[in-house]
């Protein structure tokens, strides 16, 4: 029997990997529905393509200009509420949430709450609202999530069956992105364009800047918290520019066992839609010969600060993360106007925590509210 799958974010870079991963693996999965946020003429095409009869479009305004004709076959939806009802489909059976942003949450909740399993690339759900996310999954029947970005895809493989107290830390790898090396003078004159230029993941634009700034490492460690339950002085970054080991896991006698896979989001998705089963993929294993050497360097902490925000918004814990990430897109947003400058970026992460009133034990209105606030105070920020 093959398994229903929906994609939230089905015109991105997941998205469109994770098509091709289903096609590839032939008859496993139907694809049951698409969303995306505007790209309409995109979107039909993909469901077209893979057969989907359910597609959403976040922004309804998409729609306007479709000629009725285009949409025959198709039930289609749109709005923010659209993505959530998508997420809810009694015949789903995985949602993969490769939404950006914020815009993520609503649906992981969704789909958790309906007993599915999610596969979860959108890093920033967990982020808002990580401890409500992993109690659904607890809690709920079927509700499960298994990590698609790329270093919590390899953790889970090393850490799922190692007893917890045998494990003593988990290493994040980190590229170093698109300004590795690079000193303040420098980083204060680059632009939106310069840091989306990633030295080996080719992946959407606001996750690109957040490489570049060490956000997405930020994101991350978080995530990494959320998923695995290790305290924040468990979890370390570390710079390897060739991006082949994802992870690490330190073990309590001083064996480190290491992930390794060519830098391809094809793996982590196909790995996570098969879960418990590893399928051929057809994109072969890292030329060891040919890659000659594995690097390692320290995070340059002082030039690129949104790490260590990160960790304080990450032991602050209740909103404290919710208000980090939003206020991360908000500066983003505000770098690519040209408002704020690339180091500009930390500065609106630091002023909003610093002013962000704390909540513990956070409902999800609370974390709403929480994004609500950051992105407001960020806007009206004068750096
Ligand atoms: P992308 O920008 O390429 O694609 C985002 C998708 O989400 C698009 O389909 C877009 O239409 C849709 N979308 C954006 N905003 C929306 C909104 N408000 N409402 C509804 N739909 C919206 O992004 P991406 O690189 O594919 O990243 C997706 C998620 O996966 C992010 O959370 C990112 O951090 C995470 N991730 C990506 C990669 C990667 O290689 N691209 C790796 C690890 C994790
Ligand atoms: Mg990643």
């Amino acid at each position: 029997m093959s398994k229903a799958v929906c994609i939230l974010g089905a015109t991105g870079s997941i998205g469109e990997n994770c098509l091709a991963v289903i096609d590839k693996l032939g008859g496993r999965f139907e694809v049951a529905a698409l969303a995306a946020r505007s790209n309409a003429d995109r979107l039909i095409a993909r469901a077209r393509a893979c057969g989907a009869k359910k597609i959403s479009l976040a922004d309804c305004q998409a729609l306007r200009d479709i000629p009725g004709e285009k949409l025959a076959g198709l039930e289609v939806g749109c709005g923010p509420d659209s993505l959530v009802d998508l997420a809810r489909l009694p015949n789903v059976d995985i949602v993969v949430n490769a939404l950006v942003g914020a815009a993520g949450l609503a649906p992981s909740v969704a789909a958790l709450e309906s007993g599915k399993r999610l596969a979860l690339a959108n890093k920033e759900s967990l982020v808002m609202a990580g401890p409500y996310l992993m109690r659904l999954a607890a809690e709920i029947r079927g509700a499960e999530i298994i990590p698609v970005d790329s270093e919590h895809s390899a953790l889970f493989q090393l850490i799922r069956n190692q007893p917890p107290q045998e494990l003593n830390k988990i290493i994040i790898t980190a590229s170093g992105g698109a300004f590795r090396g690079y000193g303040r003078e420098r980083l204060e004159k680059v632009t939106f364009s310069e840091s989306l230029n990633h030295p080996t993941w080719s992946m959407g634009p606001k996750i690109t800047v957040d490489s570049a700034t060490l956000a997405n490492k930020g994101l991350e460690v978080i995530e990494a918290h959320c998923l695995f339950g290790l305290d924040y002085e468990n979890i370390e970054v570390l710079v390897h520019p060739q991006s082949i080991i994802h992870g690490m896991a330190v073990l309590r006698d001083g064996s480190v066992l290491c992930h390794m896979g060519v830098p391809d989001m094809r793996l982590p998705i196909q790995y996570a839609l098969t879960f418990p089963e590893r399928l051929p993929t057809g994109i072969g294993s890292p030329d060891f010969t040919r890659i000659g050497k594995l690097t390692f360097e320290p995070v340059d902490k002082m030039n690129f600060p949104c790490l260590a925000l990160a960790y304080e918004a990450g032991r602050k814990g209740g909103v404290a993360t919710a208000v980090y990430n939003a206020a991360n897109e908000s500066a983003v947003e505000s770098f690519r106007k040209e408002k704020i400058s690339f180091v500009g970026i930390p500065l609106v992460i630091e002023k909003v925590l610093a002013r962000a009133p704390q909540v513990n034990n956070p409902s999800l209105e609370d974390i709403f509210e929480a994004d609500r606030w950051a992105r407001d105070f960020a806007a009206g920020l004068k750096l």
